[in-house]
């Protein structure tokens, strides 16, 4: 108990700002590859433990050239990279999405956040479905 941190809440205006100001030194958003690593019991190196795509393992590279220079960890980083409605989102640098949700559902990391229900005005490309089982039933997507 207690042991957590409350975020402030990011107002459209400084989202809009693109981290001018206050925000500056701050990211808002889920973490996956951004300030943020897991690596599992053979050594793999994952942006999140609900990730599972891996670019490295530490055995045979450091874990922060990892980090800091694999492709995938460097597309999680860049908003501006993202597909989908995530893509087009002004809350993009804020935001982001949950990278692990969109690689469960889409199989891209990269792509659109299926959980979110937020569309950015005049985006009209294709929203992400949520998975579902052969009998129809749907699976929540991992965090
Ligand atoms: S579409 Fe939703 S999940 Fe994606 S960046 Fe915008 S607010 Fe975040």
């Amino acid at each position: 108990m207690g042991r957590g941190r409350v975020l402030d809440p990011i107002s459209p205006d400084r989202a809009e700002a693109g981290g001018a100001g206050a925000g500056a030194d701050r990211r808002g958003g889920v973490s996956a590859g951004r300030g943020f690593a897991f690596v599992g019991h053979t050594g793999e190196v994952y942006p999140s433990g609900f990730l599972p795509e891996s670019p490295g393992n530490v055995r045979e590279r450091s874990v922060v050239d990892v980090y800091r220079n694999a492709d995938r960890f460097e597309s999680l980083r860049d908003p501006d990279g993202f597909s989908g409605k995530c893509g087009a989102c002004e809350f993009r640098h804020v935001c982001g999405g949950s990278r692990s949700r969109a690689h469960a559902v889409t199989g891209d990391p990269t792509g659109s956040d299926p959980l979110c229900p937020y569309v950015p005005d005049g985006y009209d490309g294709p929203l992400p479905e949520r998975q579902r089982g052969d009998d129809g039933e749907r699976s929540e997507p991992a965090d």
